[in-house]
């Protein structure tokens, strides 16, 4: 069936306007060319269609380059003015029309979408290229670069000058010529190849899927049978489907006791894109390295990562690499380790047969039952999505006192909830959409984006519209959404940039975006509340009987947090190695992807068992994402949160409003308009410190743990707490503190 937007009140419109339904796309009805009148300025997502996409982005273009041709038409002497903050205020319209269409291709991508996706891609790629590369255009903003230390800019409009200029740059602006020509094609060919790679990984992943009878699923949880059951009748099958999304795939491993099911669906999700089939990405993915090291060599870099870390906090691959093999080498050690542990329970099972990539989970999940005593499924009955969503907003009243009102908006599917964000001071902050659960026309993962940006209109904030994107357990039956461990764990994260987005407070359009490698430092600090046992205590309460997390539970998650440590950061750290790895390639030659894959990583001794979290084929974030010579981005990050938090442990209160007064106005405010390392600076008092990760992570096991509360003693503490308000609107405010914080080393 093709959908559009959210089925019930697009079919209400089709009914009442039967007739009319081919005028929608006619420009005078075209939603995404009037004035919103929605409440907040959410995008009037229940008229928005497929078909107004194309005349909406072809009138966004023509008002750009109108735009553009005036900035270069302008007789006056180039100034900040009018060239940088004109150019900063152009392309409103495209970017407003651009975010709806990428969120919504994500979640939704139906096939209309589709069809729009690979007819506008080469026309804007074509048209940011043709203002990239707009010598008249790079010339005005070069003289008003090569002049501005004369101009009394501030540091925020002085950043903005260097910025828009070394975009031009980065982009090609210095080339001439043929060199200009070749780049241009380049850009033409990596962004069709980026959605055909998606396209193909998608339609790979849904090509596969393991139908089974009723006898085979016996020794899976009850709530793992149901979901696989109703999975099978949605595809209008009987019996129990199995797919390679993860919340239906992971179960399955970490259940199933039947070796050979288990190898055929892990094969499955290993070999996507690699199949050598009409969807296979081998190809596309070779031909995109090449393109790469061609654009780096044009650019004057030698190889692509250097060219995309030359302006990350890492600076340059080495930085990154180094980061890298200091947490990979000791992560293989403890996976060592845990396979020995393991490979002890197996042996039973399967004398004399070797261990397989496949049965990880399986007797990974053995293990830590028999060992601490940690049944992931009771967990999994205290973290309703509910609960878990109840818990985040708590924590950010807590932190920051912000509130969240439950509203009625448009939607773009019924799954989604709607909700209005209210400042400490009631003031209206954004609108947050939540969009938890996986849907055959939504891309893996999860991910968090801005519908409507924060910016400044007439010297006021306009405030952002922003999205949650997940595909967490669906709920079943009467059962509601239980997460696992990971899915409470990254709605947190997703969480994270959320309040990043609508915390921002940006002067202007072009400083929104932070360093790639500061980015996943907003997400990932929130992990480390989302399991203190002071937070959890206030949100996991059984979804049936409403009981509060038991402290022995509690005891036990926070006995198993470093078990498995050593497989997860492994198989992390291979994936963003293998990344590295590629883009640091310096010339353009033939590859095999599969065995240059394989040789990298046999020859720094990653062990059989273990697979990179991602392979070429199907690493969509380097492929398809914007994660190219990035995926090292989360662990340097990583180093940034945990030392972050580690701010929050010392001052013995892990809600400190100082604290976090200042990580919200000194750091998620400030979007890119300062470097990412100063601002961390202004908020720690100091450079951030690797150890904190280190040992979160179990790979700093020779140095002596620095004291910390015993989970007894944080038990003690969360009994004295405030109980958790029932609306997320009625929760106390605790204004965030006025003054800076004192930071103590
Ligand atoms: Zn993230």
């Amino acid at each position: 069936m093709k959908r559009i937007l959210l089925l019930s009140s697009l079919l209400s419109v089709m009914t009442l306007n039967y007739s009319c339904t081919n005028e929608a796309a006619t420009e005078a009805t075209n939603p995404l060319l009037e004035e919103w009148t929605t409440e907040f300025g959410v995008p009037p997502f229940d008229k928005i269609k497929a078909e107004h996409f194309a005349p909406a982005f072809e009138a966004a273009i023509t008002e750009h380059n109108a735009e553009i041709e005036a900035i270069v038409a302008n007789e006056a002497e180039p100034t900040f003015e009018n060239t940088i903050v004109a150019l900063d205020n152009s392309g409103i319209k495209l970017s407003e029309t651009g975010l709806i269409f990428g969120m919504l291709s994500s979640s939704d991508l139906t096939p209309e979408m589709e069809k729009v996706q690979d007819e506008l891609t080469p026309i804007l790629e074509e048209h940011s290229n043709a203002i990239m590369l707009n010598d008249a255009l790079f010339q005005r903003v070069k003289a008003v670069y090569d002049k501005r230390n004369t101009l009394g800019l501030d540091e925020v409009q002085m950043r903005l000058t260097e910025k828009t200029y070394n975009e031009f740059v980065r982009s090609g602006a210095l080339l001439q010529g043929q060199a200009k020509e070749r780049l241009k094609q380049i850009n033409g060919e990596l962004a069709v190849l980026t959605v055909d790679f998606n396209k193909n990984l998608l339609a790979d992943q849904n090509a596969f899927s393991l139908h089974l009878e009723a006898n085979q699923v016996t020794d899976l949880p009850e709530s793992v049978q149901t979901q696989a059951h109703e999975a099978a009748v949605n595809a209008g099958k009987s019996g129990y489907l199995f797919t390679l999304d993860k919340p239906s795939m992971l179960p399955f491993l970490t259940y199933s006791s039947n070796r050979d099911l288990r190898r055929e669906l892990y094969n499955g999700y290993l070999m996507r894109g690699n199949n050598d089939n009409e969807y296979d990405n081998k190809e596309i993915a070779e031909k995109m390295a090449m393109l790469r090291i061609e654009k780096a060599n044009l650019l004057g870099f030698d190889s692509y990562a250097a060219y995309v870390t030359d302006d990350q906090m890492a600076g340059t691959p080495e930085a990154a690499y180094e980061l890298l093999e200091e947490i990979f080498y000791p992560a293989v050690e403890s996976a060592k380790l845990e396979l020995e542990e393991m490979n002890v329970m197996f042996q039973k099972d399967y004398p004399g047969q070797t261990f397989e990539k496949s049965d990880w989970w399986y007797y990974a999940e053995k293990v830590r039952k028999d060992k601490y005593q940690l049944d992931e499924e009771a967990v999994r009955q205290y973290l309703s999505l509910d609960n878990v969503r109840e818990g985040m907003f708590y924590l950010a009243n807590r932190l920051y006192g912000i509130t969240f009102r439950p509203i009625t908006a448009p939607r773009y599917h019924k799954e989604c909830t709607v909700y209005q964000v209210l400042d400490h001071d009631q003031s209206h902050l954004g609108v947050l959409y939540i969009d938890p659960h996986p849907r055959s026309e939504k891309s893996g993962g999860a991910w968090c984006g801005n519908f409507v940006e924060q910016r400044y209109v007439d010297g006021e904030r306009k405030a952002p519209v922003v999205g949650i994107v997940c595909n967490f357990t669906p709920p079943t039956g009467d059962t509601p959404s239980l997460l696992s461990f990971d899915e409470a764990e990254t709605m947190f994260h997703e969480f994270g940039h959320a309040l990043h987005c609508l915390f921002a407070d940006v002067r202007y359009r072009g400083l929104a975006e932070v360093e790639g490698d500061f980015v996943e430092l907003p997400s990932q600090i929130m992990e480390n509340w989302a399991f203190h046992p002071e937070i959890l205590k206030v949100y996991a309460t059984h979804y049936r009987t409403g009981e509060v997390i038991p402290d022995n539970l509690i005891q036990k998650i926070q006995r198993a947090s470093l078990f498995n440590q050593g497989f997860t950061t492994t198989e992390l750290a291979a994936a963003a190695l293998i990344d590295l790895d590629i883009h640091t390639l310096k010339q353009a030659t033939d590859i095999d992807i599969n065995a240059f894959e394989s040789y990298n990583l046999a020859k720094r001794g990653l062990i059989e068992q273990i697979a990179p979290r991602y392979r070429y084929t199907y690493f969509a974030h380097i492929f398809a994402g914007g994660y190219s010579s990035g995926y090292y981005f989360y662990l340097w990050a990583e180093v940034l949160d945990k030392d972050a938090f580690e701010a929050f442990k010392s001052s013995h209160d892990i809600c400190d409003t100082a604290l976090a007064h200042s990580f919200r106005y000194d750091l998620l405010a400030q979007g890119g308009q300062r470097p990412g390392m100063d601002m961390y600076r202004t908020f720690r008092g100091a450079d951030p410190d690797k150890k904190p990760m280190l040992r979160a992570r179990g790979l700093l096991k020779e140095e002596p743990v620095v004291e910390e509360e015993s989970s007894e003693e944080l038990l003690e503490t969360v009994a004295e707490l405030p109980v958790m308000p029932v609306e997320p609107g009625m929760a106390p405010k605790k204004p965030a503190a006025p003054l800076k914080p004192t930071i103590k080393k």
